[in-house]
């Protein structure tokens, strides 16, 4: 049970952008850039790995729409949608959650958030890791 529980239950307020029977999003109360959003499951689940199907279908047909929604409202021409999956990637609320987070072309407007991106090569067991990725998918 985390904080999320409770704003799903109404016993912690929020500012409500959209729900359905699997899903609820809301304005992130320490936005990186205006507009943030966090879009989460009914379904308690630490990581986006545990979740059942109908709540991953039911996140994956909202995510467009909010991205769509959040960027026609707040004027930005393109947003992240980052999904901390573990407390090694830097979740820090254990519910499975996605931030979809509006970026401006005036990068004061959206400086809560720096991604690093130091991309290395692939190297000689792509194929190897392939196959085992592969076999490993249940
Ligand atoms: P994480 O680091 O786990 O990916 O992100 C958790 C997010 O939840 C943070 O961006 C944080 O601001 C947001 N958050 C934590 N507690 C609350 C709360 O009570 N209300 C809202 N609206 N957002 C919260």
């Amino acid at each position: 049970m985390t904080i999320f529980s409770k704003i799903l239950a109404g016993e912690i307020p929020c500012h409500r952008v959209h729900e359905d029977d699997h899903v609820l999003a809301f304005l992130d109360i320490g936005p990186l850039s205006r507009g943030h959003l966090l879009l989460i499951p009914r379904e308690e689940k630490a990581t986006l790995g545990e979740l059942s199907d109908d709540s991953a279908a039911a996140l994956g047909r909202v995510l467009p729409r909010l991205c769509r929604a959040v960027c026609a409202a707040t004027g930005a021409p393109a947003c992240n949608v980052l999904q901390n999956n573990g407390a090694e990637a830097g979740q820090v609320v254990m519910h499975v959650h996605f931030h979809i987070i509006p970026r401006f072309p005036d990068r004061e407007q959206g400086a809560g958030l720096r991604v690093e991106w130091r991309a290395g090569e692939l190297d000689g067991d792509a194929a190897e890791l392939a196959e085992a990725i592969t076999a490993a998918m249940t």
